[in-house]
């Protein structure tokens, strides 16, 4: 899908550990510093990145991030089959396709993103929560012109009412931009934004949205909320938006989906450790941070829901205090727990009765 995204550290160590990092960041850009910023341009918080001792955060377009994951599943030797469609799952590990086909695994992984209708297959219980709010996403070419030079480099998200604009550089040759708005403002109309109504919410960004004029919108997405009662049932377990999705505030939806991959491949890799046992230890490990991540970034919707001469100073005064930015970031500071850091490692002393076992 023609649209950019941000990978923040977590998900840069989910791909390298898979071997994915070096082509998934090639020509990406590593932006100084995200702003939140009024609708006339004045900064109101700031977060620097990717400096020494910074959080690490590179932009780039989801195709390349595809096509990384793609080559380093080859090189694992995973045979990729596209065109595929699965109809249901069994919680005994039976996948079920079209014409009757039916494979058996020892282990299903469902990752068929927020809609996904294998959940309803084993008759797991969740909750879903369809947000007010969506957005619609577009490229532009890269140009000069667009803003200062200082800022053009940035990350930039701008807030007017309900309506939030995010200027994201994504490669030498492409600008991402997301307009985030209620469903039914008549700001997005069918398959482009009303440059104008656009321009008049944010006139310090006209330039760059003039140049989005007769660019179709890549895709509207409604943002939701996604919850399972459990994250597996037998031998299928559930990552990615079918199981935890997020309204995308932190830019984490993809980072969560693909560090939890990590720490799912993790855990079932643990020697002596049975599969029940093993998704029962990824999902009390893991589940916390995830569902963190889902409040911090369900909780960021109340932004929108305030009048700028509310949010502006409270944005602000958060600001001034790393509390704000801390909670944030705490996503991209998440790290699954590999199978040399495994609590059954015999010289990990914090877990001397999993060791004698064991031994
Ligand atoms: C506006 C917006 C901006 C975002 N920005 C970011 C960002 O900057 N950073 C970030 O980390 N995340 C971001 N996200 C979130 C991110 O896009 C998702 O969290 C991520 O794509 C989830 O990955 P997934 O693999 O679980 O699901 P998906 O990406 O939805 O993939 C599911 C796949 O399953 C396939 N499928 C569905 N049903 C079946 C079936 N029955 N059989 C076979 N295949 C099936 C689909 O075709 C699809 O390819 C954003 C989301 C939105 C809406």
């Amino acid at each position: 899908m023609g649209a950019g995204l941000y990978l923040w550290d977590n998900g840069l160590f989910a791909l390298d550990s898979i071997g994915a990092l070096a082509g998934a960041v090639d020509g990406a850009h590593e932006a100084p510093a995200v702003e939140m910023r009024t609708r006339s341009g004045k900064t109101l918080m700031r977060i620097n990145i990717n400096g020494e001792g910074r959080p690490r955060c590179v932009t780039i377009l989801r195709n390349q991030l595809i096509k990384a994951l793609v080559n380093a599943a080859k090189d694992a030797g995973v045979e990729l089959v596209t065109d595929s469609a699965v109809l249901a799952v069994r919680p005994e590990g039976e996948v079920h396709f079209g014409q009757g086909r039916v494979h058996t695994a020892d282990l299903v992984v469902v990752a068929d993103g927020v809609h996904s209708r294998l959940r309803d297959s084993v008759d797991l219980s969740y909750t879903r929560i369809r947000m007010r709010q969506g957005a619609a996403r577009i490229m532009i070419p890269q140009s000069g012109g667009y803003l200062p030079a200082e800022d053009s480099v940035k990350l930039l998200e701008s807030f007017h009412g309900s309506r939030r604009l995010l200027y994201t550089p994504c490669t030498p040759e492409h600008v991402y931009l997301a307009f985030t708005c209620d469903a039914d403002d008549p700001a997005i109309n069918g398959s482009y934004v009303n440059t104008a109504e656009w321009s008049r919410s944010f006139p310090a960004l006209a330039m760059v949205l003039r140049a989005t004029e007769g660019v179709p919108v890549t895709r509207w997405d409604t943002f939701e909320y996604v919850r399972l009662a459990t994250w597996s049932r037998g031998k299928v377990a559930f990552l990615g938006d079918a199981a935890h999705a997020q309204p995308p505030y932190l830019g984490q939806g993809g980072g969560t989906a693909m560090t939890n991959a990590v720490a799912l491949a993790a855990a079932v890799s643990r020697p002596g450790l049975e599969l029940p046992d093993a998704l029962q230890t990824w999902e009390r490990e893991t589940r916390p941070g995830v569902e963190r991540t889902q409040r911090t970034s369900y909780r960021m919707r109340l932004l929108n829901r305030v009048p700028d001469g509310v949010r502006n100073p409270l944005v602000r005064l958060a600001g001034l205090t790393s509390s704000s930015a801390n909670s944030q970031l705490a996503a991209t500071r998440l790290r699954p727990k590999l199978t040399s850091e495994n609590p059954k490692n015999p010289k990990n002393p914090e877990h001397p009765d999993i060791t004698k076992e064991t031994q």
